[in-house]
C-alpha cells in the first residue's frame, strides 16, 4: 500500500521500497521477519485509515517503523502482520520562521533534520548517530549532547500530533491535552501513533568534539576521570559517552570516548581526559551536523541485544575500583566462551555520564513521565550491547547479556552498601540510584514503565486504559507494556 499524492503508484518501484523498507533494521534479525503488507502514510488521517483497518481485523499484529534503530527484535517489525513505516513518506522537517520550533516527522533521521536546521544555524535536541529516527527516539527519552544544556529529547517536544487507538488525530500540547503530553515524554509507543513533533530549536554555531580511542592500559585514568567528570560537572556545554568494546571487528578491548562542546574549543573541563595517551584522536571544530555524519550507520550487520543499567556515581576511589573491577568481569564473560559458535562481533559498554546539573536541566525545561530527580545524587547510565551473525544465538545471548548487567548490579549494592552517591542529598538508597531505566537503551525484559515510580506508573496505566480500552496498541504490536 502507498499512500501519499505526490506520488504516482505506477511509477513507484513498490517491489525495492517494501524490500528496502524490511531489510534495513539495525538488529538484522528484523530483516528476516516478512510482513504481510508494508504501508508508507503520508498523513495522520492515513494512520488514522490503517487504525480503522486494522481493528476489523482482531487477530492482525502491527509494527511501527520510524528509523528501525531499536535494538529489541521486533519492536518496529512483523512477521505476518501489516508494517506501517513512516519512511520516506513522513520525513517532513520544517524550521518554524521564527527559528523557536521545527515540525519534524517521525520516520526522518537525526542527521538529516541537523542538515536542515544547521543552515540556519540552529539544532534541536536529537540523536548522536545520524541514521536514528526521530520517532522512537524522542518518544522514548532520547539523550543528546545537548542534554546536559537543555534536557532529554521528550522534555523538548512542545506538541505532538497523535493517532489514537480509537482512529482519532489528536493535537497534544501542554494545554489541549496534559496528560496525555505528561506521558508522551518517555512512555514510548502504549499511547497512540505519532505522526508529527514539533521541537524546539536552540541555536548553534561551530562545535567542537570527535572521538579518542585509549588502550587498555589507560582504563584507571579513564575510570578516573570520568568519575571527578560526573561529580565536578559545572559546565553544561560539556558531554561525553564512553564505549568499552571488548570484542569488534578486529580489534580487542579499548576504550572510545566520544567529546562534544557546544562551542569552537572546550572548556578546561575535558583538561584531564586531554592528558590521557590515546590510540586516535578525531576531535576538532566543525559544524554539528558533520559531527554526527562521522557516526552514520543505518544498519549494524549483526543480530543484536542491549541491556541497560543505571547505577550511582559514587565518591572517586570507589567507582574507579568498581569500574575496574566492571571492565574484567565483562571481558571475562561466559558469553566470550561462545564467541565462535554464535558468531559473536561486538561487545561492549557504553557510558554516560547523568550527573545532577543534567537532570536539573532536565527537569527545568518540563520533563515528563521520564524524570529524574537531582536530590538522588549523580549517576552513571551504561548500556551493554551484543551482536552476532548466527541465530543460534538468538535466546541465549539476549540472557547472558543480562546476567553481566544484573551481575554488575548485585556486585555494587553489595560491595558498596552504604556508600552515598555524590550530590546525594535524599531518597532510598536502595531504589533510586537505580531507577529509572532508560527505555532507549532497556532489552525488553526490563520494566521500564514500572522503574518510573508507582505514582507515574498508576498515571500511565489510567490514560492507557482510558486512550485504549481495548489494549489495540500493547497487545497487537511490540515495546515497553504495563
Ligand atoms: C547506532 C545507535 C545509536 C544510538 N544513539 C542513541 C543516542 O545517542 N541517544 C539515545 O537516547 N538513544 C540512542 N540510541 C537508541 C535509539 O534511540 C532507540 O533504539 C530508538 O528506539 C530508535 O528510534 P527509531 O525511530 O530509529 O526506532 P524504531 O526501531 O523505528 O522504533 C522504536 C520504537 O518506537 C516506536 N515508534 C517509532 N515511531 C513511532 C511513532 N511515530 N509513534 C509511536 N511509536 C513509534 C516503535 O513502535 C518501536 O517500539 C541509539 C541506537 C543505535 C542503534
Amino acid at each position: 500500500m502507498y499512500s501519499n499524492s505526490h506520488y504516482n503508484p505506477s511509477t513507484i518501484d513498490l517491489t525495492s521500497l517494501y524490500k528496502n523498507t524490511t531489510t534495513t533494521y539495525w538488529d538484522a534479525a528484523n530483516d528476516a521477519d516478512v510482513p504481510a503488507c508494508a504501508f508508507f502514510p503520508a498523513s495522520s488521517k492515513d494512520v488514522s485509515t490503517a487504525i480503522v483497518a486494522l481493528a476489523k481485523e482482531p487477530g492482525v499484529p502491527f509494527a511501527l517503523k520510524a528509523g528501525g534503530h531499536n535494538w529489541n527484535r521486533g519492536f518496529s517489525s512483523t512477521d505476518g502482520g501489516v508494517l506501517i513505516s513512516f519512511r520516506p513518506n513522513l520525513q517532513n522537517i520544517t524550521l518554524a520562521s521564527d527559528g523557536q520550533t521545527a515540525q519534524v516527522g517521525p520516520g526522518a533521521g537525526w542527521v538529516e533534520v541537523m542538515q536542515k536546521l544547521d543552515k540556519s544555524n540552529k539544532c534541536a535536541v536529537g540523536g548522536r548517530s545520524g541514521d536514528v529516527g526521530v520517532g522512537g527516539y524522542v518518544l522514548q527519552g532520547g539523550i543528546s549532547y545537548l542534554t546536559a544544556q537543555y534536557g532529554f529529547a521528550s522534555d523538548n517536544v512542545v506538541e505532538y500530533e497523535l493517532v489514537t487507538a480509537n482512529a482519532t488525530i489528536l493535537t497534544v500540547n501542554n494545554h489541549t491535552n496534559p496528560d496525555v503530553f505528561w506521558a508522551l515524554r518517555g512512555g514510548g509507543n502504549a499511547f497512540g501513533v505519532v505522526t508529527s513533533y514539533t521541537l524546539k530549536a536552540y541555536d548553534i554555531n561551530q562545535v567542537w568534539g570527535g572521538e579518542r580511542t585509549y588502550g587498555p592500559d589507560q582504563l584507571d585514568k579513564i575510570n578516573s576521570a570520568l568519575t571527578n567528570f560526573i561529580s565536578g560537572s559545572q559546565d553544561p556545554l560539556a558531554a561525553i559517552i564512553l564505549d568499552y568494546v571488548f570484542v569488534a571487528e578486529n580489534q580487542t578491548n579499548q576504550i572510545t570516548v566520544a567529546y562534544f562542546y557546544h562551542g569552537p574549543t572546550p572548556s578546561s573541563v575535558f583538561e584531564t581526559f586531554m592528558s590521557i595517551p590515546y590510540l586516535a584522536d578525531t576531535t576538532r571544530t566543525q559544524r554539528y551536523p558533520e559531527l554526527l555524519d562521522t557516526q552514520v550507520t543505518s544498519a549494524l550487520g549483526l543480530r543484536t541485544s542491549n541491556v541497560f543499567n543505571s547505577l550511582p556515581n559514587m565518591p572517586s576511589t570507589n567507582m574507579t575500583s568498581y569500574l575496574d573491577w566492571h571492565w574484567k568481569q565483562a571481558s571475562d564473560a561466559t558469553l566470550l566462551s561462545s564467541r565462535q559458535a554464535y558468531g559473536i562481533e561486538l561487545l561492549s559498554m557504553a557510558l554516560q555520564p547523568i550527573p545532577v546539573a543534567l537532570q536539573r536541566a532536565s527537569g527545568a525545561h518540563g520533563a515528563g513521565a521520564l524524570s529524574l530527580d537531582p536530590n538522588n545524587g549523580d549517576k552513571l547510565w551504561i548500556e551493554y550491547d551484543v551482536g552476532w551473525t548466527k541465530d543460534a544465538g538468538d535466546d541465549i545471548l539476549p540472557q547472558q547479556l543480562k546476567s553481566i548487567a544484573d551481575d554488575a548490579l548485585a556486585y555494587q549494592k553489595e560491595t558498596y552498601a552504604g556508600v552515598n552517591p555524590t550530590s546525594y542529598v535524599s531518597g532510598d538508597l536502595s531504589v533510586v540510584p537505580y531507577n529509572p531505566l532508560f527505555m532507549n537503551d532497556a532489552q525488553y525484559t526490563q520494566p521500564v514503565l514500572r522503574s518510573y515510580g508507582q505514582e507515574a506508573y498508576n498515571k500511565l496505566w489510567s490514560l492507557h486504559k482510558r486512550l485504549d480500552p481495548q489494549g489495540f496498541l500493547t497487545s497487537r504490536q511490540n515495546g515497553f507494556f504495563f
